[in-house]
């Protein structure tokens, strides 16, 4: 089985677009998000809508929580984003409560509930997938550094992520797989973009993010998954992929509550 996996997209629309063409253009059995689908970018509303047509299902992250709920933990843009976000999506209390005649309030349900109902954690075969780790399932940041400065961490991470043998993660950003070593490969260091499972020993994998790399190439991340029958892990193909940065950096301008900064990190990509 082929399984597009894509994660953080953060409201880029050009971007996600640009990926679901790709995907369409190389054929996969099915798509999963790993959360992340909001914050940051200008177009929550058309993103969400793609993630709910397209993908089998999404994770709830940090992003998705904090427009539901309360975002904490956020600097002050993304806070002031995801209050934004949250005024795009959060339908009215009352039928009559929005002015604008085109405005569809069973939409702004039907999305604001698909937004709810994203799960913490999924399994299916020998995969656990979360947006942040196996410990803190929505905030818990797994960095390419903490084989090198945090190795307990680590431990404790892969320890906890039992009996599953692979766990499919998003949140930093940044592509690659993380060994129980442990180490971390980043996906730009692996042949063609392709990491192949060569043994029992339990890995790590993030696609890296749709909308928001922050691995100092712009370029869009994500990655193609192949299982065997029941789900044996096979390989991951890591893509990046060239899309209109400018559309998305200026509609983030236009917007007063969306901190200029926002666009000019995904011209640089951190
Ligand atoms: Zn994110």
């Amino acid at each position: 089985m082929r399984t597009a996996l894509i994660s953080d997209i953060h409201s880029n629309l050009s971007a996600l677009e640009t990926v679901l063409a790709d995907i369409d253009r190389r054929g996969v059995d099915r798509i999963l998000s790993l959360g992340d689908i909001v914050g940051y970018g200008p177009d929550p509303k058309e993103c969400v809508d793609l993630v709910a047509t397209r993908c089998e299902w999404s994770l709830m992250g940090n992003h998705d929580f904090g427009v539901l709920y309360e975002p904490t933990n956020f600097n002050a843009s993304a806070e002031a984003a995801a209050y934004w976000t949250r005024r795009q999506l959060e339908p009215p209390k009352h039928a009559n409560g929005n002015a604008d005649a085109s405005y569809d309030r069973d939409e702004a349900v039907r999305r604001w509930d698909f937004l709810g109902q994203l799960r913490v954690r999924v399994q299916f075969g020998p995969f656990l997938c979360v947006h942040g780790s196996p410990r803190r399932p929505i905030n818990e940041y797994i960095f390419p550094e903490d084989p090198l400065n945090a190795s307990k961490k680590l431990r404790d991470i892969f320890a906890r992520m039992k009996p599953s043998r692979v766990c499919l993660v998003g949140h930093t950003h940044v592509p690659g797989v993380f060994t129980d070593d442990p180490d971390f490969l980043p996906a730009a260091e692996m042949a063609d973009g392709m990491y192949t499972f060569s043994d029992q020993d339990p890995v790590i994998v993030n696609p890296g993010s749709v909308g928001q790399p922050r691995d100092l190439d712009p370029r869009a991340s994500y990655a193609i998954l192949e299982t065997g029958e029941n789900f044996e892990p096979q390989s991951v193909q890591f893509l990046r992929l060239d899309y209109d940065i400018e559309r998305t950096v200026a509609k983030i301008a236009a917007i007063d509550d969306l901190n200029n900064w926002l666009g000019e990190r995904l011209l640089e990509g951190r």
